[in-house]
């Protein structure tokens, strides 16, 4: 469990599942006791109004954002972490208020020891429970070998490098699903760190282009219904429902400027609560008002494999090449 969201279990107890003392403050809503106060609204809130709370807010984001259409064959990347199996839950238990969507759990075995064999084995649980289809893609079927191995030497590269991976990856297992949509579990602090990423990087084509993702490059459009849930929300969620996953985290992360602005932005917010919802506010009036005057390249087709890109050849074709991965 990480610090820094705006909301906290009640009691100043650690993230555990034994039963909130009697002390605790009364949900807001509610006679019930408190297990969540949320320092940006200042509720407290019980187990039922805080579990209501969180599926109400991505059933808002999903509908205001018409990220879900009646009969809508839902794709969800599943690594089997926290945020994933969150949004596998979640959707889920939202099923039956979707007009014939279907779900289908996507899980890519990028192939990192000591790491991947857990929650894989956490995702295939998961999917059994909640009796959910499953295609899984691995690095080594699809491109010859294992994350570790293409690595070798390339640690401070990892994320770009597997990012890259993951994509093909991904799009490989949604074509072989059929699926219409591809949800991933990214939350508010992943959308708000790459919101001040692109910003540290003086990048802001890409703060606009990274929202309108779905269109550029993406075959089957993209969408993350728990953009607007933190990190920390998610985590209580599981623990409320006593599927906490008790996993290691990727050994790659330690070299990613991400965990950096992650460990800035988890002190910033609990100093001031609602920084990370800011930062999207900021992209969205960025996107409203400047979106238009912004020069965004218009798509190509990749000269070696034809795959959509913003020049003559894709990012996954120049990385073949550069790992020496052969075929297509
Ligand atoms: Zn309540
Ligand atoms: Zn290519």
């Amino acid at each position: 469990m990480k610090s820094g969201s705006s909301g906290s279990l009640t009691g100043g107890k650690p993230l555990t599942a034994s039963p909130v003392p009697e002390t605790t403050p009364h949900c807001s809503l509610c006679s019930g006791h408190a297990v969540y106060h949320d320092r940006i609204s200042g509720r407290y809130l019980c187990r039922d109004h805080f579990i209501a709370n969180i599926e109400s807010r991505v059933t808002e984001t999903i509908r205001s954002r018409k990220m879900i259409q009646p009969g809508d064959h839902v794709g969800i990347g599943l690594s089997g972490g926290k945020d994933s199996t969150a949004l596998l839950m979640i959707l889920s238990r939202l099923l039956p208020s979707l007009d014939g969507v279907r779900l289908t759990a996507i899980t890519i075995d990028e192939g990192i020891a000591g790491y991947r064999e857990d929650t894989i084995r956490s995702a295939d649980e998961l999917v059994k429970k909640y009796k959910i289809p499953q295609v899984s893609v691995s690095f080594t079927v699809l491109f010859g070998n294992t994350l570790d191995a293409f690595l070798k030497g390339r640690e401070p590269e990892a994320c770009t490098v597997c990012g890259i991976l993951r994509r093909k990856a991904l799009i490989a297992g949604a074509e072989q699903a059929g699926i219409t949509k591809l949800a991933t579990g990214h939350n508010l602090d992943d959308e708000a760190q790459s919101v001040f990423m692109n910003v540290l990087r003086g990048d802001l084509p890409r703060l606009v282009r990274d929202s309108a993702s779905d269109s550029q490059g993406w075959f089957i459009p993209r969408i993350k219904p728990l953009m607007h849930v933190s990190e920390k929300e998610l985590a209580v969620y599981l623990m409320l429902h006593g599927a906490w996953p008790d996993l290691p985290e990727c050994p790659y992360a330690v070299h990613a400027l991400r965990m950096e602005v992650r460990t800035m932005l988890a002190t910033l917010e609990v100093k001031h609560p609602g920084t990370m919802l800011h930062l999207l506010e900021s992209k969205a009036q960025i996107e409203a008002h400047c979106a238009g005057a912004l020069v965004v390249e218009p798509v190509r087709h990749c000269r070696e494999c034809g795959d959509a890109c913003s020049g003559e050849i894709c990012q996954l074709c120049m990385l073949k090449r550069r790992l020496g991965i052969g075929g297509s």
